[in-house]
């Protein structure tokens, strides 16, 4: 019989981490309510697994970027509110209505919209009315705010909250934090001049370890809930995510030899390589190639010359390194292993990106810490 074989590369995601997390940051929000934001199938970590570990931890609330991303969440039985944020004109609302999603308004079109999917439903809609506070991405400018909050006023629909988002919630002391607050703080009252009754929700994961007093009714985590952290200052959060695969094939070369396309790296002696199933394809930046480590057997070390489509290869040394040895890719950093922000930071990106882009159908995703 055929041995069971470790995927070529894998990522593994800890559940346990997660609650860890959501924990932390439901503490941290005390007297608001968290909302786990899991879009982009939970930034890459698989959206229904951790919107079932982030409800076990305290959170009360999933956010999601588009209505099929709340659907989904749905149907595998989450029951919590949901509010999705972003759709294109002309997509069909009603069922979102008719399972209870909330939904976001930006303008008097989009408020039409909702209104108009209730109507078909035969159930009154929840809407998260949006004021562009100074990201300008969606939400409402400030000119067309009392004409919306107006009809929303007179329509049939259940005016949930008034909310908008942060652009510099990740560099604390920003100026604009505070200007952006002001100017939420208006366009509530603008709100309730018109006679509605909102909740209010503004920080996304920097501002709910930074600014409390932003906390208002309800905090959106993403990030941190995944272990990341979005700020300079030190918590205690645990990455959730590890990328591995194993050694493929260990091999000796000579000195003198060369590694991989455009032989951008030569053997200065003798040297153990080992080489690893994974690559673009499976995402590992090639941006990365001569410029990272790996964790393998007991140390990191560095991966030499291209990384390729399929296929990257370590250098080894000397040292004894074994065929099927596991080697992290990136992973929690304990031990100073190597972390999804190290390779942001070296190739220029954010650790969002990082870990959204290893949802891939090649790499395998499983998850430890599940329960029951
Ligand atoms: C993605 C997102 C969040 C979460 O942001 P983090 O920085 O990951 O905490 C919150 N609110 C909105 C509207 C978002 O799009």
């Amino acid at each position: 019989m055929a041995e069971q074989s470790a995927p070529r590369a894998e990522v593994v995601v800890d559940l346990d981490a997660i609650r860890h997390n959501v924990r932390l940051l439901a503490a941290r929000a005390a007297g608001s309510a968290t909302m786990a934001v899991v879009k982009a199938d939970a930034y890459g970590h698989g959206a229904i697994p951790v919107a079932k570990a982030a409800i076990e931890a305290g959170a009360t609330w999933l956010g999601s970027c588009s209505l099929a991303e709340a659907l989904a969440l749905r149907d595998a039985g989450l029951d919590v509110p949901i509010l999705s944020w972003l759709d294109l004109p002309g997509a069909d609302l009603a069922p979102g209505v008719a399972h209870g999603i909330d939904l976001a308004a930006s303008s008097t079109r989009e408020l039409h919209a909702i209104a108009d999917a209730g109507h078909r439903a035969g159930s009154t809609p929840r809407v998260h009315l949006k004021i562009d506070t100074g990201l300008s991405r969606n939400g409402c400018p400030p000119h067309e705010w009392p004409a919306l909050v107006e009809a929303a006023a007179k329509s049939d629909v259940d005016v949930v909250a008034v909310w908008s988002h942060l652009a510099c919630a990740d560099e604390p002391g920003h100026k604009s934090v505070d200007v952006q607050a002001d100017r939420f703080d208006h366009a509530y009252r603008v709100a309730r001049e018109a006679g509605l009754t909102p909740q209010r929700h503004l920080a996304n994961s920097a501002a709910t370890l930074t600014r409390p007093d932003l906390h208002f009714d309800l905090v959106r985590v993403g990030i941190a809930m995944y272990g990341l952290n979005p700020v300079p200052q030190e918590e205690d959060l645990k990455p959730a995510m590890t990328f591995r695969s194993s050694v493929a094939l260990a091999k000796r070369i000579a000195a003198g030899e060369s590694v991989s396309y455009g032989q951008t790296w030569t053997a200065e002696r003798d040297t153990t390589l080992a080489l690893v199933p994974a690559g673009y394809a499976d995402g590992v930046p090639r941006l990365l190639s001569g410029r990272m480590d790996v964790w393998l057997a007991g140390k990191r070390r560095p991966v030499r010359g291209r990384v390729c489509m399929d296929q990257l290869v370590v250098d080894c040394g000397d040292d004894d390194v074994s065929e099927k040895d596991t080697v992290i890719l990136f992973g929690d950093g304990a031990n100073g292993g190597p972390t999804a922000r190290e390779w942001a930071d070296t190739i220029g990106t954010i650790d969002y990106e990082i870990v959204t882009g290893m949802y891939r159908p090649r790499v395998a995703r499983t998850y430890v810490g599940t329960r029951g």
